[in-house]
């Protein structure tokens, strides 16, 4: 079996899959967490799998290191340090960093 060609769409499908996947998890996320961790592993292969960027407001939804599906007061710590938002996941103690940035909605953005 040779490499097929991703078209784009499968991508289009691909992105849409993910959404979903991410939207799954945050209902898990209210009842039973690993499930949630699942949703994410997969939206994460779909992403590989078919070359496509997990959107901006998703990645900030999972940790990279350990995969675990983030929910800000359950697993996720989230603290102002100095104009930086320090976002720290509770099961691994991955830290991730990123500017706050003062736009027309208080927006934050990812550096
Ligand atoms: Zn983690």
């Amino acid at each position: 079996m040779g490499r097929r060609q991703v078209s784009g769409d499968a991508r289009r499908i691909a992105r849409e899959r993910i959404e979903i996947l991410f939207a799954q998890a945050e209902r898990f996320s209210r009842s039973y967490g690993e499930g949630s961790d699942r949703c994410v592993a997969l939206a994460r292969r779909i992403s590989m799998r078919y070359r496509v960027r997990i959107p901006r407001h998703l990645r900030r939804r999972y940790c990279r290191r350990c995969g675990a599906f983030l929910v800000p007061g359950v697993n996720l710590r989230v603290r102002i340090h100095r104009g930086k938002v320090v976002a720290t996941c509770l099961r691994c103690r991955w830290q991730r960093r990123y500017r706050v940035v003062r736009r027309n909605h208080g927006q934050t953005h990812d550096t």
